[in-house]
């Protein structure tokens, strides 16, 4: 008894599927953010000591011990409750993006000590062009201040908006506080990794889902401790305990890749601006095609916003070209017209390279047979298999479920009757080998360039010249910078067009016009050709004249009358379940259970475009709110009325992204 009164209660919340945190006791107070290891049924776990009252009813087990790292940050406490409430999930499994026992594991062996510290913010500062200048200027005094802003650094492809945003990080450093920088995709680390360390003399720590354990462990720590100046990194680097985080970059901020889409659903550029509140530090959101979002709030003043209007030296921007399929057909069976083809044909004759752009993987999008007319198709989704032929295999892009060919058609058993219908990257790669036989083509796609490793190898054999024609995905899309590219090709720019995704248009246009910004980047100008049957369409024809700003004006006059974001609210739930008559009922449950308030409208359910995926029927709910309303609140209310069997899981998506 008198042991137990000298004992403190705390409230410690753990990095797992809990929502609330748990008490336990010590022999004395802890501040909060304290890392411990506490006992969890027959286990022990990492927890965090948590800033809010413990339960002083109930028994509570004891601390098993403290650990021997930094206490998580005030800032990033508050962090992880906010994402929670606003994400609508538990708030463990938020915790768990920062923390993991795998990174607190004690050291395995005493390996090299990395040093992560030197930067140097005057090791080589760029002569700035007066555009450049007046930005840098603006940002480094957004950073000086200490205090919470964001601005839309709004420059076209190649004007320098990465040289204008290192002048910010430099101001970090010399403030003593931490910057991060974050990346819609790794393999484009590469390219900034090596801006960095000619600006500041040494490379920055980064941080992605590519690191091995140790040196996630070893990141963590120090960055934990403080040694770490900037990070450059994926969105998981929100989480990172910074001591003091003075700046937060968001390069390509109209990414769709900044929305995670699975366990904590979350858009990190939002999050971001979030992050940057609570530290009272500077949020810089860059793009040559920023998100009417992003625009949006800097027109009304939310946002600081800066514009760099030109390309760095003089470059030109590309001319862009429709190539009208209707007019100027590809050959039977083949996909490039003849006049990108000449284009093609006469940069490789100059001595410089050519890029084709087609957002497909594999070979060829559908196989039929063509005796009966079968699609192959996934058994686990509602999608066609997709040949990759390097492989030899049908594969699903949503499940990974692969086959081979099979000898005969399922359906007829008509033997040797598949055939491949339209492109993808390999068939055009294919295309090209047939008519440039000498000429050395390079295949860029996730499914070659799979890390940072395979990123740096193919932008050196690109930068050494020892490529002549790139083919590639999105992944060749954005941020790369090759002096010699000056043509490049979109094989199919109509292929974002179809469906009723409230985005459609808007990506096709900044997708569209990110590729022809790697067109011409130096002294040679750039020339694109965009092939299409449907030039005329609107967003085709945005993409022709580049004039972004106008193109947004149509879609806010688009999206404005019906409440459509960025000038409404959109929760989106998903019901799934492997038994679709379970999926159905929850759904409909959902539908009598939605709540009805003015100013909110459900729309739904209805089966999602993938009705089945990996192996699970799913049901969509929208609701739809005018922007004042609190929707996590109204969602979380009716979440609670509603009776949802375990085996059925709905997926909360705040703000959705995707609408498959
Ligand atoms: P963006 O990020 O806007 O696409 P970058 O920052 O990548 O543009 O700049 C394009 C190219 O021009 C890069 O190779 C960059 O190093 C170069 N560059 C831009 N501004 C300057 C400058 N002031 N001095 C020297 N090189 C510059
Ligand atoms: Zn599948």
């Amino acid at each position: 008894m008198g042991l137990s009164s000298r004992l403190t209660r705390l409230s410690v919340l753990l990095p797992r599927p809990f929502d609330a945190a748990f008490t336990y006791e010590t022999e004395s107070a802890l501040p909060p953010g304290t890392l411990v290891r506490v006992p969890l049924g027959p286990r022990e776990v990492v927890g965090v000591v948590w800033d809010e009252p413990p339960d002083d009813m109930r028994p509570a087990k004891s601390v098993v011990a403290i650990l021997e790292v930094p206490p998580l940050p005030v800032a990033l406490m508050a962090f992880i409750d906010w994402v929670a409430a606003y994400t609508l999930a538990r708030r463990g499994d938020v915790l768990a993006l920062a923390v993991k026992e795998s990174l607190l594991a004690a050291r395995v062996r005493r390996g090299k000590k990395i040093d992560f510290s030197g930067a140097d913010a005057s090791f080589a500062p760029p002569d700035l062009s007066a555009a450049q200048a007046h930005a840098a200027t603006m940002l480094v005094d957004a950073v000086r201040r200490h205090a919470f802003s964001v601005t839309l650094l709004d420059g076209v492809t190649g004007s320098g908006k990465t040289e204008v945003y290192l002048e910010a990080v430099a101001q970090a450093l010399r403030e003593r506080r931490q910057a991060v920088v974050l990346l819609p995709e790794i393999a484009l680390s590469v390219q900034l990794i090596d801006r960095f360390t000619r600006r500041f003399g040494v490379a920055p720590a980064v941080w992605h889902s590519e690191l091995t354990p140790a040196l996630r462990r070893e990141t963590f720590r120090a960055v934990a401790k403080g040694d770490v100046d900037v990070v450059v990194g994926a969105r998981s680097a929100l989480f990172l305990p910074f001591p003091d985080l003075g700046l937060v970059v968001v390069d390509e901020e109209h990414e769709a890749a900044f929305k995670q889409e699975d366990g904590v659903i979350y858009h990190a550029r939002d999050m971001a601006v979030v992050r940057a509140r609570l530290s009272g530090a500077a949020c810089v959101l860059a793009s040559a095609t920023p998100s009417l979002e992003s625009v949006e709030n800097a027109a009304r003043g939310r946002y600081a916003r800066l514009d760099l209007p030109a390309r760095h030296g003089g470059a030109l921007l590309p001319q862009i070209q429709a190539v009208d399929l209707r007019a100027h057909p590809p050959e039977r069976g083949k996909f490039i017209s003849p006049v990108v083809l000449g284009g093609v044909r006469a940069a490789l004759a100059r001595g410089e390279q050519a890029m084709l752009f087609l957002n497909r993987r594999g070979y060829a999008p559908l196989t039929l047979c063509r005796h009966c007319g079968h699609r192959m198709s996934c058994p686990n989704c509602t999608a066609w298999l997709v040949e990759h032929r390097t492989r030899a295999r049908l594969i699903c892009h949503h499940c990974d479920y692969g086959a081979a060919l099979p000898p005969k058609c399922p359906a007829c058993e008509a033997e040797q009757s598949f055939v491949p219908i339209g492109p993808g990257v390999e068939r055009i790669a294919e295309e090209v080998a047939w008519v440039f036989p000498t000429a050395r083509t390079l295949v860029m796609t996730s499914d070659a360039i799979t890390g940072p490793k395979q990123a740096q190898a193919a932008a050196a054999a690109i930068l050494a010249g020892d490529v002549d024609v790139i083919i590639g995905t999105q992944m060749v899309a954005k941020g790369w910078h090759f002096p010699k590219l000056t043509m490049v090709g979109v094989v199919d720019a109509d292929l974002g067009l179809g469906g009723g995704d409230l985005r459609a248009g808007e990506r096709t246009v900044q997708l569209l016009h990110q590729v022809a910004g790697r067109a011409g980047r130096a002294a040679v100008p750039g020339q694109v050709m965009v092939q299409s049957y449907v030039p005329e369409h609107p967003v085709i024809a945005a993409v022709l004249s580049g004039n972004l700003p106008e193109f947004l004006v149509q879609e806010a006059a688009q999206r404005q009358p019906g409440h459509w974001p960025p000038y409404g609210r959109l929760v989106a739930l998903i019901v799934s379940a492997a038994d679709e008559r379970q999926a159905d009922a929850v759904a409909r449950a959902l539908s009598r259970s939605a709540p009805y308030i003015k100013g909110v409208d459900i729309l739904g359910p209805a089966p999602a475009p993938f009705a089945l995926l990996r192996g699970r029927f799913r049901k969509r709910l929208l609701l739809k709110a005018d922007r004042q309303v609190a929707v996590q609140e109204i969602t979380r209310a009716w979440l609670a009325r509603t009776d949802i069997p375990r085996m059925v899981r709905v997926d909360v998506d705040v703000d959705p992204v995707s609408f498959m």
